[in-house]
């Protein structure tokens, strides 16, 4: 097997549970292989921190399995799912069938992200080895589960890094249909497993969609950057007055359509505009009671800071300027360059251009199915705000 020296005093971070080491931090590579090979890790001093998957051409050379020096094998992986599952178990509301099986580092399988939508599980093998790993993956999912189907959508900046194409297509059963049902909350959505965003759906989002039902009674509220419609649905099925979706994307926005008829809803109380949402805010006066802004990564590179910053701060500063009086906002980032305290400070600032008196009611963040290494920071990308506008 491979073999990673570190340099001296670089094991603290690994040794503490951190997942990954990066190339700066390795003294030499001994043995060959592809890849995301296999591959121990040891201190300067030539004591044992673990096993991992190398792949030298990555500034994240090494991504750790376990700190034990383990068998990285069928029943190594079958120990990982089972622990994945008991944590869902324990934290997947009831009347929802869509949830987070693997979640990466969060789960002690670096690069692999399983989601699960009814009967089907839509995944994703984000490292070479996290590649390699793949059958033995598959082949443990299909005999922990009762699956009709295992759907590979492999796609993605960092698979570029690790020099992989992308991959999509069946692993295992029947392929999904074009729209699979699923179950969030007691509410019904369709997801475009195939052509939709990530896995289909944001599942991160879950939670914080379920925020909205106990606010939405009577209100006026805008689903900023919709996409299938979620937020908005759930508003509306708790009784929101009227919702605008707006969302850039004509087949986002179909789907959404679908999705609100799908839960009964009547078109009256809906309005879908397909828009761009910097435009969108910044031509509308009429107040909303309650708006959602969930935009897409604004900075998806590190040098991309500054103009994503500005991003953030004009669209929460013309979303603040909207909201009526007693209203409410629930604001995002899922960037993973930009950290909690610059988001906060990113909003602090739009609201003192608005001029507006703006109080925080919660902290934001992740469902409980997307669980993050305490050691390992970088896993957190999901924050928010729930933001109290009354004067
Ligand atoms: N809140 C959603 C997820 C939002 S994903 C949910 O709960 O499911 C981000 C969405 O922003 C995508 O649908 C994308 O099409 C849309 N989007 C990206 N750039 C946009 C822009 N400039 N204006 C409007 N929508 C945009």
């Amino acid at each position: 097997m491979i073999t990673v020296k570190l340099k001296p005093g670089r094991e603290g971070p690994v040794t503490a549970g951190h997942p990954w080491v990066f190339s700066g931090a390795i003294a030499s590579i001994t043995g060959e292989g592809p890849g995301g090979s296999l591959a121990q890790v040891v201190a300067a001093d030539g004591n044992a921190v673990g096993i991992g998957y190398v792949n030298p051409r990555c500034s994240i050379a090494v991504r750790m399995l376990s700190r034990q020096l383990e068998e990285i094998d069928a029943d190594f992986i079958r120990r990982r799912l089972e622990a994945a599952l008991a944590l869902r178990r324990a934290v997947v509301p009831p009347d929802t069938t869509a949830y987070r099986l693997v979640n990466g580092e969060g789960d002690f399988l670096p690069g692999i992200i399983v989601d699960v939508y009814g009967p089907f599980i839509v995944c994703q093998y984000l490292t070479a080895g996290a590649d390699i790993l793949k059958p033995l993956v598959v082949e443990v999912m299909v005999r922990l589960f009762s699956l009709q189907g295992i759907y590979e959508k492999s796609e993605g900046g960092v698979r570029q890094e690790e020099g992989l194409t992308n991959a999509t297509g069946l692993l295992w059963g029947e392929e999904p249909p074009p729209l699979v049902e699923i179950w969030e909350n007691g509410c019904r959505f369709l997801v475009n497993v195939r052509g939709g965003q990530k896995t289909g759906f944001f599942l991160d989002q879950r939670e914080n969609r379920a925020l909205v039902d106990t606010r939405a009674p009577g209100k006026r509220m805008l689903n900023g950057f919709a996409y299938t419609g979620g937020f908005g649905v759930v508003a509306a099925k708790h009784g929101a007055r009227h919702v605008v979706s707006v969302d850039s994307s004509e087949a986002s926005l179909r789907l959404a359509r679908k999705n609100w008829h799908g839960n009964g809803l009547p078109d009256a109380q809906g309005e879908f505009v397909q828009a761009d949402m910097f435009s969108y805010l910044r031509e509308t006066t009429e107040p909303f009671d309650l708006i959602v802004l969930d935009p897409p990564p604004f900075i998806r590179r590190r040098q991309d800071l500054k103009v994503g910053i500005t991003g953030y701060k004009e669209i929460n500063l013309q979303a603040l300027r909207l909201v009526a009086p007693g209203g409410q906002l629930l604001t995002f980032s899922c960037s993973q360059h930009l950290s909690t305290s610059d988001f906060f400070q990113t909003v602090l600032f739009a609201a003192a251009d608005a001029r507006r008196n703006v109080r925080v009611l919660k902290h934001l963040g992740p469902a409980a199915d997307h669980p993050v290494n305490l050691a390992h920071p970088e896993g957190a990308y999901l924050k928010g705000l729930w933001l109290w506008l009354g004067d």
